[in-house]
């Protein structure tokens, strides 16, 4: 039989339903590879010792009579989603050593299933960054060339997936971080609509951007994911069931905004764009240019409302509740020493830059105009997609950097986002599909393509992933 580890979880679960193969195999086969790649890849900050037990135990669930899809599956988690018992970093010094008193939802979700934690992956310190070299504990490689990044933040999620160490996995996407990754690897990488998927037990970074979502194969990996973790959570008031947002008829019309495709896109990720949408027209799609003014200002929007959230967020780590602890003379060298040693460079910067926009005087002048843009952009998108079904766009500008490229240009790293971040401040869903390769010395390199659609509306992103795929 060829690597089991190179399975979609759509094939392992059919073999594993069909008896053919067992979950321990399943294990074996990720953690053999663990074994070949992972010292070069560092995707993983931990992968767990108890795999194989895991793996046993859902073998003995289905031997019961279990037969969900996801039982046996093994899936990496991004470090920044708790799981009882076990650390939960975000990547950072902060809290190297916080253990998780309680399950994530999505979690507790993926434990009824009976999927099985390989581990826990490496990531962006608190999901700060578009390449994972912002982790506390060293960068994680692109399993294309080694040379590259995987994107970020969860980066660590999309190398264990794209190098086989893992069947799928989980990440976190507040700006792109779960569809820039999924770009840069080959991967399928879904951003639900905010509020689908609870937050409950996430490390919170920006918590009206945040959404989890899954890092796959495919599309109906992706799918099968997002329709076991979603829904309604009494621990997240922020959560939206099937009859927030009203249904729409399944639909092919495709709108692309040509405008925004001009300046830094790389020529040949347009060209597989292009073909791409030939593809979808192929497949009965209909393309039409669509405007989107108010898209241009997305970033410098983004880059005001997330470090504004980011440094509230942060504020909890104070040296007293969790983490990190320093003692100082005094209360607030206490807070200095913690927060100074506990932070790296990146989660600092956004601290300040937070601080700077929410404080009186300046507060107007960024953050509140930033909140007015952020209204209007959401009623441009919604204009926009109540006369097209979908909104397309490549993932991103080029496909993966080379590790160090833009680390020491925080502004160039930012400007990776620019498709990306509109979707978090939206709240609409958003997919990111494979559209072939682009050849970078010597390599061939993936890229992906982005659909956005309306709010609840998944089943379109996934079609339109399915008619491409
Ligand atoms: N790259 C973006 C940032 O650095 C997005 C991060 C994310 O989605 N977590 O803010």
């Amino acid at each position: 039989m060829s690597n089991l580890a190179e399975l979609s979880i759509t094939e392992a679960g059919e073999k594993l339903i069909a008896g053919e193969i067992t979950s321990l195999q399943l294990a074996e086969a990720c953690l053999a590879e663990i074994e070949k790649r992972e010292g070069a890849i560092h995707a993983y900050l931990e992968v767990f010792a108890d795999v194989r037990e895991q793996a046993k135990h859902a073998d003995e669930r289905r031997a019961a009579g279990e037969n969900h899809p996801l039982l046996g599956i093994p899936l990496a988690i991004k470090d920044n989603i708790l799981i009882e018992g076990r650390v939960a970093s975000a990547a950072s010094k902060m809290l190297e050593n916080y253990v998780a008193a309680y399950d994530a939802t999505i979690i507790q979700k993926l434990k009824d299933a009976g999927a099985v934690f390989i581990g826990r992956t490496n990531m962006d310190e608190f999901a700060h960054g578009s390449s994972t070299e912002n982790s506390a504990f060293g960068p994680t490689k692109n399993p294309h060339d080694e040379s590259r990044v995987p994107g970020g933040s969860s980066g660590g999620s999309a190398a264990a997936v794209a190098g086989c160490m893992a069947l799928g996995a989980l990440g976190t996407d507040t700006g792109g971080s779960i569809r820039e990754p999924a770009s840069f690897t080959g991967l399928v990488g879904l951003k639900p609509t905010y509020g689908a998927v609870s937050r409950s037990g996430l490390i919170a970074m920006g918590s009206s951007l945040d959404q989890a979502g899954p890092l796959t194969r495919t599309v109906e990996d992706a799918e099968l994911i997002f329709n076991v973790i979603k829904g309604k959570d009494t621990l997240d008031s922020t959560t939206i069931d099937e009859e927030t947002y009203p249904k729409r008829s399944a639909g092919k019309k495709i709108g692309v905004p040509r405008h925004l495709l001009q300046d830094g896109l790389d020529r040949d990720v347009l060209e597989r764009f292009e073909s791409s949408l030939d593809t979808l027209r192929a497949g009965g799609y209909e393309i039409v240019d669509v405007e989107l003014p108010l898209s241009g200002l997305a970033l410098a929007v983004y880059y005001v409302i997330m470090p504004a959230e980011v440094s509230t967020n942060l504020a909890r780590f104070d040296g007293v509740r969790y983490g990190l602890s320093r003692k100082g003379d005094s209360l607030f060298e206490d807070y200095a020493k913690t927060r100074g040693e506990g932070f790296g460079p990146e989660a600092r910067r956004r601290i300040m830059l937070g601080t700077y926009v929410l404080s009186a005087g300046y507060y107007d002048a960024y953050f509140g105009k930033a909140t007015s843009a952020r209204r209007e952009l959401r009623a441009e998108v919604e204009r926009v997609l109540s006369s097209v079904d979908l909104i397309a766009t490549p993932t991103t500008t080029s496909a993966a950097t080379k590790i160090g490229e833009k680390t020491e240009d925080p502004l160039a790293m930012y400007l990776l986002d620019i498709f990306t971040v509109t979707a978090n401040l939206t709240g609409n869903p958003a997919i990111s599909v494979p559209m072939g390769t682009v050849e970078r010395e010597g390599k061939e390199l993936p890229v992906g393509i982005q659909f956005t659609a309306a709010h609840g509306d998944e089943a379109a992103l996934f079609a339109a992933g399915k008619a491409l795929q």
